[in-house]
């Protein structure tokens, strides 16, 4: 499964993320958006720093292995669903009001692009 598209949970530089929107330049560019810290963050990664993310299935009668490869990323929250038992997020699935459709308020002329 093709991994790298809208949506998806993924990993960026060790830290998670969803990737938002592809940005259409020589050097492959994504606009990822980082889930780990107290504040919002969006910014631009070049893919080869995109890696899948690979964690487990919530469920304590499962525990079946998920990743972004070959599991889908649910669309509400944004937690990779488990092909076995179909959960997501930990503790339920909860709507994280991530807009992947939208467009991201600034953008970086190609000059500023190749320094990442
Ligand atoms: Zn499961
Ligand atoms: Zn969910």
């Amino acid at each position: 499964m093709r991994y790298l598209q809208p949506g998806n949970a993924v990993k960026v530089g060790g830290r998670i993320a969803i990737l938002l929107y592809e940005i259409k330049d020589s050097v492959d560019h994504w606009g990822v958006l980082f889930l780990d810290g107290d504040e919002v963050e969006i910014t631009y990664a070049s893919a080869k720093r995109i890696r899948p993310r690979i964690h487990h299935c919530w469920g304590k009668d499962c525990g079946d292995s998920v990743d972004s490869v070959n599991n889908l990323t649910c669309p509400k929250c944004h937690w990779l669903i488990c092909n076995v038992c179909g959960r997501c997020r930990q503790d339920g699935c909860v709507d994280d009001n991530v807009k992947v459709e939208s467009p991201p308020d600034l953008w970086l002329d190609e000059e500023e692009l190749l320094l990442l």
